[in-house]
């Protein structure tokens, strides 16, 4: 299969168990980055159409069995979802490879999977959650229950839109609560599928609903809707903002998982030929559209010139081309609007100074994909940490290398950002990794090493990079209300 064929169906709105057109029957297109065509129309939902979602999920909440039924219950049919999403792994990673134009091998093999294990996860997690009993003699006794919140908006960004819905809906579900999803509007695709395949779980009508449209509507009108309890967001730090104001009327409680601009930190005792391969992924993984992206890689000097040697070689290795075919590394920018903003920077890294290593042009690709809007992966070396391009979020294939001459130079660059979801560092010294895995200010550290996720473990942002955290009891907490009950004995 390659990125020019398509056979998609048009997507509606999921609301109550139903497919449905908006109410004013408006649509927008769904396209493919790679070609810029069109893969299909897709329901455009009015505030009317949010409120009745709202309305929907808030119907499910308070009667529905959702949140009465055994928590063993609700595991069943979740771990059925799991099992489908499994069953379902080659359409729905088509669906990504066609309207993010991420590589087709990668995602069915790795985000597919893991989204199906987000859903288990949680399932078989929540089974295990128990509470607190705290006797006060022979007086009283307190016991803690955890209570699902309600009805959750769940905003997802583009680059990676089924597996962090999946990360989001998993403990939502699990703790008894009703959801309304809002993919992106760039990727509606895969997340609209979520709806199909909780029915055939067994999940009642109601619980899961899909909104799709812009951001600036219908993120709005569902974040700062009266029956939304929760917002559990990932996406831009500006969103994240814009977010927190408008819910503060209604005291709605956040999870936000923001931007970042993560320092790739290696020092001169790293084994350089593991730092290169696992800091190509970092920089150009997704086409450098991750939050986790290592797009500043802070390099000791002594090591310099056979870092960028052997790095730029494995840059230049790199297969560009149709998300869907195999080797593929890397396919296009999510977006016409994303490719002209990623482009914008490498007139800023001009300006600025900024040494281009390698690329920065379009690659060499065949006829069919003259339109997709690729860039080649882009290699900048820069000695000023202040410059834009190592203070902003570019999200794209560009990574820019900074040399450092001592441990303390290379903290004082790593913090210096006001992002602070992750950093890696390189090192073979032990009390050295430990040292820097402290004094980076950020809420995931790599060492020797990047990506693994236990799904147990916190994960979140320091700083501009997210407020609270998400992952094992962490995201139960968010999708919960502890309550205390206190019993008279006499
Ligand atoms: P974005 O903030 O533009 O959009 C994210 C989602 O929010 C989309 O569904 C969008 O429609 C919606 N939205 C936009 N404006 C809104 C508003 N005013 N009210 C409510 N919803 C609104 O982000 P993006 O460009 O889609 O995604 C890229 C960003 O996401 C990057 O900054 C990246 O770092 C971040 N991200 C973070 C993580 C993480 O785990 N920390 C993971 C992936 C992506």
């Amino acid at each position: 299969m390659t990125g020019t064929k398509t056979n998609v169906k048009e997507i509606g709105l999921y609301i109550n168990g139903e497919y449905l057109n908006s109410s004013d029957n408006a649509t927008f297109e769904a396209k493919n980055p790679a070609t810029q065509e069109v893969i299909t129309r897709v329901s455009e939902a009015t505030n009317e159409d949010v409120d009745r979602a709202c309305q929907t999920a808030r119907e499910s909440f308070e009667n529905g069995p959702w949140r009465t039924m055994t928590v063993e219950e609700r595991s069943v049919k979740l771990r059925r979802m799991a099992e489908i999403i499994l069953e379902r792994k080659e359409e729905i990673a088509h669906y990504d490879a066609m309207d993010v134009g991420k590589p087709y091998e990668a995602t069915v093999g790795h985000e597919v999977a893991r989204a199906a294990n987000n859903i288990k996860f949680f399932a078989d997690f929540v089974e295990k959650q128990g509470g607190e009993t705290y006797p006060m003699g022979e007086e009283y006794i307190n016991y803690t229950r955890y209570e699902p919140v309600g009805v959750a908006a769940i905003i997802t960004p583009w680059n990676v839109p089924f597996m962090l819905t999946t990360w989001k809906l998993g403990p939502c579900l699990a703790a008894g609560n009703t959801a309304v999803i809002k993919p992106a509007e760039n990727t509606p695709l895969s997340v609209s599928l979520l709806g199909e395949i909780a029915k055939e779980a067994g999940i009642p009508d109601g619980v899961v609903n899909i909104v799709q449209g812009q951001g600036g509507t219908v993120g709005t009108a569902l974040t700062t809707h009266p029956e939304v309890d929760l917002v559990s967001f990932t996406g831009s730090t500006a969103t994240g903002k814009h977010i927190l104001k408008g819910g503060a009327d209604t005291l709605k409680e956040v999870s936000f998982e923001l931007g970042g601009k993560a320092a790739n930190i290696i020092f001169e005792d790293a084994n350089i030929d593991k730092a290169v391969p696992s800091s190509i992924r970092a920089a150009f993984m997704n086409s450098g559209q991750v939050c986790l992206a290592g797009s500043r890689i802070l390099v000791q000097r002594s090591v310099l010139d056979e870092f960028l040697e052997k790095f730029k070689k494995a840059a230049m290795d790199l297969k560009v081309g149709d998300p869907q075919e195999k080797g593929t590394n890397m396919g296009p920018l999510v977006s016409k609007e994303h490719h002209h903003k990623v482009k914008s920077y490498l007139e800023i890294a001009k300006e600025e100074g900024a040494e281009l290593i390698y690329g920065g042009g379009r690659p060499d690709l065949p006829e069919y994909l003259s339109n997709g809007y690729y860039l080649e992966p882009t290699i900048y070396v820069h000695d000023n940490p202040k410059a834009r391009i190592c203070q902003e979020e570019i999200f794209g294939p560009v990574v820019t290398i900074l040399p450092f001459d001592t441990e303390e130079e290379a903290l004082d660059i790593a913090n210096d950002t006001d992002y602070g979801l992750n950093g890696v560092v390189w090192t073979e010294n032990l009390q050295r990794a430990h040292r820097i895995s402290h004094a980076v200010r950020a809420g995931t550290i790599w060492v020797n090493c990047w990506f693994v996720r236990d799904l147990r473990v916190p994960f979140g942002g320091f700083k501009k990079s997210g407020i609270g955290r998400e992952g094992g009891h962490h995201s139960l907490e968010f999708f919960t209300e502890a309550k205390n009950v206190c019993i008279a004995l006499q």
